[in-house]
């Protein structure tokens, strides 16, 4: 299958192939496309771009480091002296430790030009509704979080920092209290208070534009990406491997390179307890098409087309959809994905702290988990980069509880 070209996707419709477009009501239509102009008017507008890349720099701490990690490259290393040499994508470097903050912080930028004073966002892990709710602290705005009861209780520490900053936080008992049911509460909001609010949607997920609007304020960490290994070893990168939640910090590490042949790229989404059992949150792999908030993707759902509950012990990961580029590029076989079990993801988890003294997110470990699968079959010394994705500071209690089990 011939893939369509990046600037063509999405196209006017907001589609990526057959994926994707706008299935909302019509109160949201007059918003989304009031949201699409402003977004096409800034994208190029210097003021906005320069007012955006100093925040990036000054307040992120942008360009995160492409960073060689020279123990876990020697893990993998075989007895003839080959391997994956392997960078990480210091994304967890960001302010609030993850790469959502990119996002969040340029939404708010066009928020304000668009006049709104309130902003809401859903949030599974948390990092979404503490990067949100940084933004708003940082620029004076109304800010609303919506939360699962289920997330809140896993990500307490989070729940806090977003209070902390001046954000309500909102709980969602509805369905099973997670990152599903706060998005589908947040859209609610939305239809009631759209001619006052902007909603910051997490990830490559939802109605057009936003697939398209989350990539583009993402697609600086394959830029960066690029630049670094042209400056550390005067190619391009072999292999790009990322976790797959929505797919946001996939797309933003793959998108500069779509167009760029050589260049692998591999998503991996959560496993749960394994994809053959019912608690999993494998989207493409085990998923079949349909609508979920706003667009058609690959989703996991009964006989009925009914959506069912995901399961992952990362709640940034807990979500039964995926952004419908992701959709697309499994289709036209142009990135590959593939799942990890919790398990696997607890031991990566553990593997890097002790190898390199970085704990990552226990999303981000679904990535490094899959190199134990990936590096074997490698021929050669090909350059590998992770999207380090964010940080584990929020998820160290869980695993502590977890490893006490274990280890008892
Ligand atoms: C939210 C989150 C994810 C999953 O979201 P994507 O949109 O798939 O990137 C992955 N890693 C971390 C650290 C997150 O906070």
């Amino acid at each position: 299958m011939v893939i369509i070209q990046t600037t063509q996707r999405p196209d006017a419709l907001g589609r990526f192939g057959q994926f994707g477009g706008k299935y909302v009501p019509e109160t949201l239509m007059p918003a989304l496309a009031e949201l699409e102009t402003t977004f096409r008017q800034y994208q190029d507008d210097s003021s906005f771009q320069s007012e955006l890349n100093e925040l990036l720099r000054d307040y992120v701490g942008r360009p995160s480091p492409l960073y060689f990690a020279e123990r876990l490259t020697q893990h993998y290393r075989r007895s003839n002296g080959t391997g994956a040499q392997i960078y990480l994508k210091r994304e967890d470097l960001n302010h609030t430790g993850a790469h959502k903050i990119n996002n969040a912080l340029a939404q708010v930028l066009l928020a304000k030009r668009m006049g709104k004073q309130r902003i809401i966002a859903e949030t599974g892990a948390g990092q979404h509704g503490v990067a949100t709710a940084t933004a708003c602290a940082r620029f004076g705005l109304d800010c609303v979080i919506y939360m699962g009861v289920h997330d809140m209780e896993r990500q307490a520490l989070n729940v806090f920092r977003m209070k902390l900053m001046g954000a309500q936080v909102h709980p969602v008992a509805s369905g099973t209290g997670t990152l599903k049911d706060a998005t589908s509460e947040a859209i609610r909001d939305w239809v009631t208070n759209v001619e006052t609010t902007h909603y910051i949607l997490g990830s490559v997920a939802g109605p057009h534009p936003y697939p398209l609007i989350v990539r583009n304020f993402h697609t600086i960490i394959g830029q960066e990406t690029r630049a670094q290994a042209l400056e550390k070893w005067g190619g391009l990168p072999d292999i790009l491997l990322a976790c797959v939640g929505g797919g946001s910090n996939a797309i933003g590490l793959f998108h500069d390179f779509i167009d760029e042949p050589t260049v692998r790229m591999i998503g991996i989404e959560a496993g749960g307890e394994g994809i053959d059992s019912d608690k999993h949150a494998a989207t493409l792999t085990r998923g079949r098409i349909g609508i979920l908030h706003g667009a058609m993707s690959y989703l996991l759902q009964d006989e009925d087309g009914q959506v069912i509950e995901a399961h992952s012990i990362s709640a940034g990961l807990d979500y039964p959809g995926v952004g419908p580029e992701h959709s697309y590029l499994k289709e036209c076989q142009r990135a590959e994905y593939y799942s990890v079990t919790d398990q696997q993801a607890l031991e990566a988890f553990e593997r890097l702290s002790r190898l390199e003294g970085i704990i990552p997110a226990l999303e981000t470990a679904h990535a490094f988990a899959y190199l134990e699968t990936l590096c074997p079959q490698l021929e050669g010394s090909p350059h590998l980069v992770i999207s380090c994705s964010g940080r584990g500071d929020k998820d160290v209690q869980t695993v502590a509880k977890l490893f006490t089990k274990l280890h008892d």
